[in-house]
């Protein structure tokens, strides 16, 4: 299969999917992940009408929003950020989806120039696993985080929480514990109703359990090169 007709067949899949749970597919953004592929990857999905793409490394987004000059997309950005990197991260991110301690979020909203009075989208990212040492909050700091981004961080725009299924558990058990942290940021911020959910191997059992941003990479651009 090339690359239109893959991208075809995963919007039919999330299409299934929406409707066996009862959702409008028109409601979830399908982001695809490109990370390690060449910005010509970047552009042929923009032909093919891919507005949302996603990078996890600082570097690599930055290189290749400089590099794409095609329609405008948003760029999100997925991956764990160190707090020296939040000003480049700001300049090329419409989104954070991985906001996971509140130095991140002071970083970030300190990393605005002068004069910009842009807003930054911002997720929680929420640790699914037993392992702190993994990326995310753990899902019992997590009311605590929000409310530090809502008191004082007013330069970003809280969104709502996004988790990595943990491989040794079933998706679906893992995304129905996001759900519930997605409940309690909405106690303290109703609009932050975005859950980013679901990858090539999990997205059936995300959009199950509520997630409205899936990021897909590999089922769409096929498997990635090799990155040194
Ligand atoms: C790479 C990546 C994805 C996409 O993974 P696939 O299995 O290729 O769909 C999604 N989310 C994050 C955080 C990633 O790093």
């Amino acid at each position: 299969m090339d690359l239109r007709s893959r991208l075809a067949d995963i919007d039919a899949r999330i299409s299934d999917a929406a409707r066996s749970a009862g959702r409008d597919a028109s409601a979830l953004t399908r982001i695809v992940v490109t990370k390690f592929h060449p910005v010509g990857l970047v552009d042929e999905l923009a032909a093919l009408g891919v507005r949302d793409v996603g990078e996890n490394r600082q570097q690599e987004l930055s290189a290749k929003r400089a590099d794409y000059d095609g329609p405008a997309l948003r760029w999100h950005f997925i991956g764990q950020a160190q707090t020296n990197k939040a000003r480049a991260i700001r300049a090329a991110a419409d989104a954070v989806h991985s906001v996971d301690r509140a130095k991140l979020a002071d970083a970030l909203h300190n990393a605005r120039s002068d004069g910009d009075d842009s807003v930054l989208d911002v997720l929680l990212q929420v640790n699914l696993t037993d392992d702190p040492g993994r990326g995310g909050v753990v899902p019992a700091g997590v009311a605590e985080l929000a409310e530090h981004v809502l008191g004082t961080c007013p330069s970003l725009h809280l969104r709502g929480v996004m988790g990595v299924a943990p491989l040794d558990e079933a998706p679906a058990s893992a995304f129905e514990r996001l759900a519930r942290t997605s409940e309690i940021v909405r106690r303290s911020a109703p609009d932050a109703t975005w859950i980013s959910a679901g990858m090539t191997g999990d997205f059936v059992e995300a959009i199950a359990a509520g997630a409205t941003h899936l990021r897909i990479g590999s089922a769409i651009t096929g498997p990635r090169p090799v990155h040194g």
